[in-house]
Protein backbone atom coordinates (compact mmCIF):
# COMPACT_ATOMS: atom_id res chain seq x y z
CA UNK A 1 0.00 0.00 0.00
CA UNK A 2 1.00 3.43 -0.54
CA UNK A 3 1.99 5.93 1.87
CA UNK A 4 0.54 9.22 2.14
CA UNK A 5 3.77 10.86 1.48
CA UNK A 6 3.89 8.83 -1.56
CA UNK A 7 0.13 9.65 -2.69
CA UNK A 8 1.21 13.07 -2.44
CA UNK A 9 4.37 12.94 -4.78
CA UNK A 10 2.29 11.03 -7.42
CA UNK A 11 -0.87 13.71 -7.51
CA UNK A 12 2.12 16.38 -7.53
CA UNK A 13 3.71 14.76 -10.49
CA UNK A 14 -0.21 14.21 -12.43
CA UNK A 15 -0.57 18.31 -11.40
CA UNK A 16 2.78 19.05 -13.03
CA UNK A 17 2.23 17.61 -15.83
CA UNK A 18 -0.84 18.95 -16.27
CA UNK A 19 -0.42 22.72 -15.50
CA UNK A 20 2.80 22.36 -17.57
CA UNK A 21 5.07 23.24 -14.97
CA UNK A 22 8.70 22.80 -13.87
CA UNK A 23 9.52 22.81 -10.10
CA UNK A 24 12.80 23.86 -9.43
CA UNK A 25 13.92 23.14 -5.75
CA UNK A 26 17.32 23.90 -3.62
CA UNK A 27 19.54 22.20 -2.05
CA UNK A 28 18.33 23.10 1.59
CA UNK A 29 15.19 21.80 0.81
CA UNK A 30 13.71 18.72 3.02
CA UNK A 31 14.67 15.81 1.28
CA UNK A 32 11.01 14.51 0.51
CA UNK A 33 11.04 17.31 -1.87
CA UNK A 34 13.94 16.26 -3.66
CA UNK A 35 11.54 13.66 -4.79
CA UNK A 36 8.83 15.67 -7.01
CA UNK A 37 12.25 18.32 -8.78
CA UNK A 38 12.42 18.70 -11.55
CA UNK A 39 15.84 20.17 -10.75
CA UNK A 40 18.18 20.64 -7.74
CA UNK A 41 20.46 23.05 -6.99
CA UNK A 42 21.60 26.08 -5.41
CA UNK A 43 20.05 29.96 -6.01
CA UNK A 44 21.99 30.41 -9.34
CA UNK A 45 21.43 26.93 -11.40
CA UNK A 46 17.84 27.50 -10.41
CA UNK A 47 17.98 30.74 -11.72
CA UNK A 48 19.20 29.52 -15.20
CA UNK A 49 17.28 26.42 -15.69
CA UNK A 50 14.17 29.12 -14.63
CA UNK A 51 15.47 31.21 -17.48
CA UNK A 52 15.88 28.29 -19.83
CA UNK A 53 12.95 26.73 -19.20
CA UNK A 54 9.71 26.17 -21.57
CA UNK A 55 7.26 25.75 -19.32
CA UNK A 56 4.06 27.81 -18.47
CA UNK A 57 4.51 27.63 -14.73
CA UNK A 58 8.10 27.53 -12.57
CA UNK A 59 7.13 26.66 -8.98
CA UNK A 60 9.85 27.29 -6.80
CA UNK A 61 10.64 25.27 -3.69
CA UNK A 62 13.05 27.33 -1.72
CA UNK A 63 12.70 30.92 -0.20
CA UNK A 64 11.58 34.37 -1.83
CA UNK A 65 14.79 36.23 -3.16
CA UNK A 66 15.17 32.92 -5.60
CA UNK A 67 11.64 33.09 -6.64
CA UNK A 68 12.12 36.52 -7.57
CA UNK A 69 15.02 35.96 -9.34
CA UNK A 70 13.94 33.44 -11.29
CA UNK A 71 10.97 35.93 -12.15
CA UNK A 72 13.47 38.55 -13.16
CA UNK A 73 15.66 36.65 -15.73
CA UNK A 74 12.04 34.86 -17.37
CA UNK A 75 10.04 37.63 -16.80
CA UNK A 76 7.33 35.84 -19.26
CA UNK A 77 6.43 33.06 -17.09
CA UNK A 78 4.05 32.37 -14.36
CA UNK A 79 6.46 31.94 -11.02
CA UNK A 80 5.05 30.91 -8.07
CA UNK A 81 6.59 30.28 -4.64
CA UNK A 82 5.19 27.30 -2.41
CA UNK A 83 5.17 28.51 0.58
CA UNK A 84 3.98 32.16 0.34
CA UNK A 85 5.96 32.70 3.46
CA UNK A 86 9.70 31.71 3.27
CA UNK A 87 11.64 34.73 3.17
CA UNK A 88 15.39 34.74 4.02
CA UNK A 89 16.05 36.58 6.51
CA UNK A 90 19.51 38.36 5.31
CA UNK A 91 17.72 39.55 2.45
CA UNK A 92 15.41 41.29 4.55
CA UNK A 93 18.64 42.87 6.47
CA UNK A 94 18.81 45.89 3.55
CA UNK A 95 16.88 47.32 1.65
CA UNK A 96 17.12 49.73 -1.30
CA UNK A 97 16.65 52.93 0.72
CA UNK A 98 19.48 52.00 2.97
CA UNK A 99 21.79 50.83 0.18
CA UNK A 100 21.17 53.99 -1.54
CA UNK A 101 21.93 55.74 1.92
CA UNK A 102 25.47 54.05 1.89
CA UNK A 103 25.53 54.65 -1.58
CA UNK A 104 25.84 58.25 -0.83
CA UNK A 105 28.81 58.20 1.60
CA UNK A 106 30.82 55.86 -0.47
CA UNK A 107 30.13 57.52 -4.14
CA UNK A 108 33.79 56.67 -5.59
CA UNK A 109 32.21 52.62 -4.41
CA UNK A 110 30.89 50.18 -6.79
CA UNK A 111 27.91 48.11 -5.14
CA UNK A 112 28.26 44.29 -5.39
CA UNK A 113 24.96 42.45 -4.23
CA UNK A 114 24.86 39.09 -2.93
CA UNK A 115 21.93 37.26 -4.82
CA UNK A 116 20.55 37.16 -1.24
CA UNK A 117 18.95 40.43 -2.00
CA UNK A 118 14.87 41.89 -2.98
CA UNK A 119 14.45 42.82 -6.11
CA UNK A 120 14.44 46.51 -4.91
CA UNK A 121 17.77 46.03 -3.68
CA UNK A 122 19.19 44.65 -6.58
CA UNK A 123 18.18 47.22 -9.07
CA UNK A 124 19.91 49.30 -6.83
CA UNK A 125 23.45 47.75 -7.60
CA UNK A 126 25.68 47.50 -9.97
CA UNK A 127 26.48 44.10 -10.34
CA UNK A 128 25.27 40.71 -8.28
CA UNK A 129 27.38 37.59 -6.82
CA UNK A 130 27.07 34.19 -5.87
CA UNK A 131 29.15 33.24 -2.85
CA UNK A 132 30.90 31.03 -5.37
CA UNK A 133 31.89 33.57 -8.14
CA UNK A 134 32.23 36.27 -5.37
CA UNK A 135 35.78 36.61 -6.08
CA UNK A 136 35.60 37.20 -9.48
CA UNK A 137 33.39 39.67 -9.90
CA UNK A 138 34.64 41.95 -6.76
CA UNK A 139 38.27 41.58 -8.95
CA UNK A 140 36.70 42.65 -12.59
CA UNK A 141 35.69 45.74 -11.45
CA UNK A 142 37.52 48.58 -12.44
CA UNK A 143 36.82 50.65 -9.33
CA UNK A 144 39.30 49.93 -6.08
CA UNK A 145 36.39 49.88 -3.45
CA UNK A 146 33.04 48.48 -3.44
CA UNK A 147 30.27 48.18 -1.27
CA UNK A 148 29.55 44.57 0.04
CA UNK A 149 25.92 43.65 0.94
CA UNK A 150 24.50 42.18 2.84
CA UNK A 151 26.60 39.53 4.27
CA UNK A 152 29.29 40.84 6.50
CA UNK A 153 30.62 37.22 6.67
CA UNK A 154 31.12 36.69 2.45
CA UNK A 155 32.64 40.11 2.48
CA UNK A 156 35.01 39.46 5.14
CA UNK A 157 35.91 36.32 3.26
CA UNK A 158 36.17 38.18 0.35
CA UNK A 159 38.55 40.86 1.59
CA UNK A 160 41.40 38.16 2.05
CA UNK A 161 40.82 37.47 -1.75
CA UNK A 162 41.23 40.74 -3.34
CA UNK A 163 43.29 43.88 -3.05
CA UNK A 164 39.63 45.78 -3.62
CA UNK A 165 38.52 47.79 -0.47
CA UNK A 166 35.43 46.26 0.23
CA UNK A 167 33.08 47.97 2.72
CA UNK A 168 30.78 45.19 4.00
CA UNK A 169 26.98 46.11 5.36
CA UNK A 170 25.97 44.15 8.71
CA UNK A 171 24.05 41.64 7.78
CA UNK A 172 24.39 38.02 8.30
CA UNK A 173 22.83 34.49 7.81
CA UNK A 174 21.20 33.55 11.20
CA UNK A 175 22.30 30.15 10.34
CA UNK A 176 25.50 30.36 9.24
CA UNK A 177 26.78 33.36 11.81
CA UNK A 178 25.44 30.32 14.64
CA UNK A 179 28.10 28.43 13.90
CA UNK A 180 31.09 28.38 16.43
CA UNK A 181 34.84 28.07 16.05
CA UNK A 182 34.66 25.81 18.94
CA UNK A 183 32.04 22.94 17.43
CA UNK A 184 34.70 22.99 14.52
CA UNK A 185 37.69 22.16 16.43
CA UNK A 186 35.53 19.58 17.99
CA UNK A 187 34.29 18.31 14.98
CA UNK A 188 37.69 18.16 13.80
CA UNK A 189 39.53 16.20 16.77
CA UNK A 190 36.28 13.87 16.99
CA UNK A 191 37.16 12.87 13.23
CA UNK A 192 41.20 12.65 12.63
CA UNK A 193 41.89 12.72 9.02
CA UNK A 194 38.27 14.04 8.41
CA UNK A 195 38.11 16.66 5.91
CA UNK A 196 36.59 19.97 7.12
CA UNK A 197 34.57 22.60 4.32
CA UNK A 198 32.71 25.33 5.25
CA UNK A 199 30.49 27.45 3.82
CA UNK A 200 31.83 31.55 3.18
CA UNK A 201 28.72 32.45 5.16
CA UNK A 202 30.54 31.46 8.18
CA UNK A 203 32.47 33.59 10.37
CA UNK A 204 36.12 34.07 10.07
CA UNK A 205 36.69 32.32 12.97
CA UNK A 206 35.93 28.95 11.76
CA UNK A 207 36.84 29.69 8.16
CA UNK A 208 40.21 29.83 9.50
CA UNK A 209 39.76 25.93 10.31
CA UNK A 210 38.59 24.70 7.13
CA UNK A 211 40.31 22.63 4.66
CA UNK A 212 38.13 24.43 1.68
CA UNK A 213 35.72 27.07 1.73
CA UNK A 214 33.20 26.48 -0.95
CA UNK A 215 29.38 27.00 -2.39
CA UNK A 216 26.97 24.34 -1.83
CA UNK A 217 27.78 24.09 -5.49
CA UNK A 218 31.55 23.50 -5.23
CA UNK A 219 30.46 21.37 -2.27
CA UNK A 220 28.44 18.82 -4.82
CA UNK A 221 31.71 18.60 -7.23
CA UNK A 222 33.62 17.67 -4.23
CA UNK A 223 31.18 14.99 -3.37
CA UNK A 224 31.25 13.83 -6.63
CA UNK A 225 34.89 13.44 -6.85
CA UNK A 226 35.86 12.33 -3.68
CA UNK A 227 35.15 8.74 -2.21
CA UNK A 228 35.10 7.30 1.21
CA UNK A 229 36.13 10.29 2.52
CA UNK A 230 35.19 11.71 6.13
CA UNK A 231 33.65 15.47 5.64
CA UNK A 232 32.25 17.48 8.11
CA UNK A 233 30.71 20.45 6.68
CA UNK A 234 29.69 23.96 8.38
CA UNK A 235 26.47 25.05 6.31
CA UNK A 236 22.85 24.46 6.10
CA UNK A 237 22.62 20.79 7.52
CA UNK A 238 19.95 19.49 4.93
CA UNK A 239 22.82 19.63 2.47
CA UNK A 240 23.83 16.40 3.54
CA UNK A 241 21.12 14.96 1.91
CA UNK A 242 21.92 15.85 -1.74
CA UNK A 243 25.66 14.95 -0.92
CA UNK A 244 24.82 11.64 0.05
CA UNK A 245 22.77 11.53 -3.25
CA UNK A 246 25.28 12.39 -5.34
CA UNK A 247 28.06 10.28 -3.56
CA UNK A 248 26.96 8.09 -0.55
CA UNK A 249 29.94 6.65 -0.36
CA UNK A 250 31.86 9.33 2.00
CA UNK A 251 30.69 9.99 5.60
CA UNK A 252 28.96 13.39 6.27
CA UNK A 253 29.26 14.80 9.15
CA UNK A 254 27.17 18.47 10.02
CA UNK A 255 28.12 20.97 12.43
CA UNK A 256 25.26 23.53 11.18
CA UNK A 257 21.66 24.30 11.66
CA UNK A 258 18.09 23.88 10.15
CA UNK A 259 17.22 27.11 7.93
CA UNK A 260 13.55 27.13 9.25
CA UNK A 261 12.13 29.28 6.27
CA UNK A 262 13.90 26.69 3.88
CA UNK A 263 11.67 23.78 5.55
CA UNK A 264 8.38 26.25 5.22
CA UNK A 265 7.53 24.03 1.95
CA UNK A 266 5.91 21.15 2.04
CA UNK A 267 4.22 18.13 -0.54
CA UNK A 268 0.91 19.58 0.83
CA UNK A 269 2.03 23.82 -0.15
CA UNK A 270 3.16 22.36 -3.48
CA UNK A 271 0.15 20.73 -4.36
CA UNK A 272 -2.45 23.60 -3.36
CA UNK A 273 0.25 26.10 -5.34
CA UNK A 274 -0.21 24.06 -8.61
CA UNK A 275 -3.87 23.39 -8.21
CA UNK A 276 -4.31 27.46 -7.00
CA UNK A 277 -1.41 28.80 -8.42
CA UNK A 278 -0.06 30.44 -6.27
CA UNK A 279 1.62 32.39 -4.64
CA UNK A 280 2.49 34.28 -8.09
CA UNK A 281 5.52 36.41 -7.55
CA UNK A 282 5.30 39.52 -9.02
CA UNK A 283 8.07 42.14 -9.90
CA UNK A 284 7.65 45.87 -11.35
CA UNK A 285 8.76 46.23 -14.00
CA UNK A 286 11.22 49.51 -13.30
CA UNK A 287 12.30 47.60 -10.84
CA UNK A 288 12.98 44.32 -13.03
CA UNK A 289 14.84 45.87 -15.16
CA UNK A 290 17.43 47.25 -13.06
CA UNK A 291 18.06 43.81 -11.42
CA UNK A 292 17.76 42.12 -14.25
CA UNK A 293 20.50 44.25 -15.35
CA UNK A 294 22.44 43.31 -12.50
CA UNK A 295 22.38 39.80 -12.79
CA UNK A 296 23.23 39.58 -16.33
CA UNK A 297 26.26 41.53 -15.60
CA UNK A 298 27.61 38.82 -13.01
CA UNK A 299 26.08 35.66 -14.98
CA UNK A 300 28.39 37.57 -17.96
CA UNK A 301 31.32 37.27 -15.46
CA UNK A 302 30.69 33.79 -14.98
CA UNK A 303 30.52 31.29 -12.47
CA UNK A 304 28.75 28.33 -12.64
CA UNK A 305 27.50 27.97 -9.22
CA UNK A 306 25.16 29.87 -6.81
CA UNK A 307 24.69 29.89 -3.22
S1 LIG B 1 20.12 29.50 4.96
FE1 LIG B 1 20.54 31.65 5.51
S2 LIG B 1 20.85 32.69 3.58
FE2 LIG B 1 19.83 30.73 3.11
S3 LIG B 1 17.65 31.22 3.10
FE3 LIG B 1 18.13 30.53 5.16
S4 LIG B 1 18.60 32.46 6.25
FE4 LIG B 1 18.68 32.94 4.07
Amino acid sequence: METKEQNLIKEIKQLKEKRNAVILVHNYQRPEIYEIADFIGDSLELSRKAAETDKDIIVFCGVRFMAETAKILNPGKTVILAAEDAGCPMAEMINAKQLKELKKKHPKAAVVCYVNTNAETKAECDICCTSANVVDIVNSLKEGEAIMAPDKNLAAYTQTKTKKSLIPWNGYCPIHQEIKEKSAVLAKKQNPGAIFIAHPECPQEVLRHADYIFSTGKMLDFAKENTNKTIILATETDMINRLEKENPKNKYLSIGGLCPDMKKTTLEKVKEALEKNQYEIKVPEDTRKKAESSLRKMIAIGGKHGK
